[in-house]
């Protein structure tokens, strides 16, 4: 199924007054990520737009995978018996000025809260480079953006309401539920449905965006803290070739009465004089605006615009986190495979993200760097660049990206998060059949302790 038929079929599924039939594909398309790397192993695609028949389809059927917007590159979201699609449930439960904090259905994307938001006086702490992506499936990944004390997305979520294996609405708050809240938030889809998130609020702010080209990589060493603590967020793109990154994203808060006026150089990196794609060959038309032209929060934290084509499209992702105190070293690391990883590679993206408390989030109890690899659309050739990666990146303990593609084995991932075996029981109080587990889950979650 190309994109265009499956937002067709899901604004069908909107316009329906009532419960929306089971959604099989048009006849001979396939159900795919959107990448379109991953076809899905099943064409059963039923959607839901009442809390009623979620807990209906729950109850009715032995295995269901949750599907969100599709942007995961790897097996995370895959099913070979079911898909249930929440996209029609997209609207704001409520906004609470009070407790700061927003409610919303688990169908909703980033691109349709924020500006609703916006326009309230509201704002999210931050935001990862695209907002297409649905609110409920990037938290359940840990989905981040970039800034030294922010935490990535799921961080905002302060409840969340689900509906577990035998049908029951499961209400968790981070005020009341303390450790069986912190499992669920990053919850890997495999505790339940999520059909509710409340997220923490603050006062609407506006941004400016100003990129920096080629920083060499002797600056990024001796100076690696005061960049990435020069802005709210801070994203640097480089493609290993020219020993500097090619590009350096500045994202400032301005805060009320501030005017903020940009150096021509910044360690070395000249200001851009146009707006720029981190893929220097691509459009900035698809592009947040920069050239420190004042905006909105929601229009300057992610890279992407919605409405546009985010990144490149034909594509693959990977990503690794690694502790913040050892971000020089993982990246000289990564440098020295530049011949082997270049030729394959779109564009690499470095960004630092804040510890949290999640369980299964990469950046638990760990403050965190990631070094991420847009790579072009060749698995046979980045399949063996990833043990590569991997293997440079060994010495710093690598927890990768729960939606990317990564070869770790399971054994490795296991180590990383301490907290697995209380998650593994988290899912089993939720789901003791295994009705939301998957073969990747099974694989990488539920192997080692069953
Ligand atoms: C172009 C592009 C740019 C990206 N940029 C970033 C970035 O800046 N930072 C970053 O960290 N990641 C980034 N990603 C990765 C992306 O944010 C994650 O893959 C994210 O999980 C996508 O959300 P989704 O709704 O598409 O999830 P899906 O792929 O649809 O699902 C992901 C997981 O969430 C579960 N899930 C979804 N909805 C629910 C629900 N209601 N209840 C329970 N489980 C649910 C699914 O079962 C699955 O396990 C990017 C991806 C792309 C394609």
């Amino acid at each position: 199924m190309n994109k265009r038929t499956f937002l067709k079929l899901c604004s069908a599924a909107l316009a329906s007054p009532v419960l929306s039939p089971l959604l099989a594909p048009a006849r001979g398309d396939k159900l795919r990520n959107w990448a379109g790397n991953l076809q899905y192993g099943t064409e059963q695609l039923s959607t839901a737009n009442s809390l009623q028949r979620v807990q209906d389809l729950v109850r009715k059927e032995r295995k269901l995978k949750i599907l969100g917007t599709r942007h995961c590159f790897n097996d995370i979201a895959n099913s070979t018996d079911g898909f249930l699609s929440l996209k029609p449930m997209d609207r704001v439960v409520a906004l609470d000025p009070d407790a700061r904090t927003v409610t919303v259905e688990a169908g909703m994307t980033y691109g349709q809260l924020c500006p609703y938001l916006d326009a309230k006086g509201w704002a999210l702490h931050n935001l990862a480079s695209l907002p297409h992506i649905s609110i409920a499936g990037a938290c359940s990944t840990a989905t981040h953006g970039s800034g030294e004390k922010n935490g990535n997305l799921a961080s905002a979520v302060s409840a969340l309401e689900m509906i577990e294996a035998a049908g029951n609405v499961v209400k968790l708050t981070r005020a009341n539920d303390g450790e069986d809240f912190r499992g669920a938030v990053v919850g890997l889809g495999a505790l339940g449905v999520i059909t509710k998130l409340t997220l923490d609020l603050q006062p609407r702010f506006m941004m400016q965006q100003h990129v920096y080209q080629n920083l060499p990589f002797r600056e990024l060493r001796d100076h690696f803290d005061a960049i990435e603590s020069s802005a709210y967020s801070v994203s640097l793109f480089t493609d290993w070739r020219n020993e500097s990154m090619n590009e350096v994203w500045l994202k400032k808060r301005l805060e009320p009465g501030w005017t903020s006026v940009a150096p021509p150089v910044f360690f070395g990196a000249k200001r851009a004089t146009r707006n720029l794609h981190p893929i220097m060959e691509l459009s900035a038309e698809n592009c947040t605006e920069q050239m420190g032209v004042p905006g909105p929060w929601y229009d300057r934290l992610p890279h992407f615009r919605m409405g546009f084509m985010p990144s490149a499209g034909k594509e693959l992702q990977s990503e690794y986190f690694v502790p913040r105190l050892n971000a020089v070293d993982a990246i000289f690391a990564i440098q020295r495979l530049h011949d082997r990883i270049s030729p394959h590679l779109l564009i690499s993206e470095i960004r630092t993200i804040a510890a949290d408390d999640l369980w299964m989030s990469p950046c638990y109890e760990r403050p965190s760097v990631t070094i991420h690899f847009t790579w072009k659309q060749n698995w046979p050739a980045v399949s063996k660049l990833l043990p590569l990666v991997e293997k440079e990146l060994a010495p710093f303990h690598p927890r990768p990206h729960w939606g990317k593609l990564f070869a770790i084995p399971s054994e490795q991932l296991r180590e990383s998060y301490k907290k697995l075996p209380q998650f593994v029981a988290l899912s089993r109080k939720y789901d003791p059949q295994g009705k939301f587990q998957n073969e990747f889950l099974r694989t990488h979650i539920f192997r080692f302790l069953s």
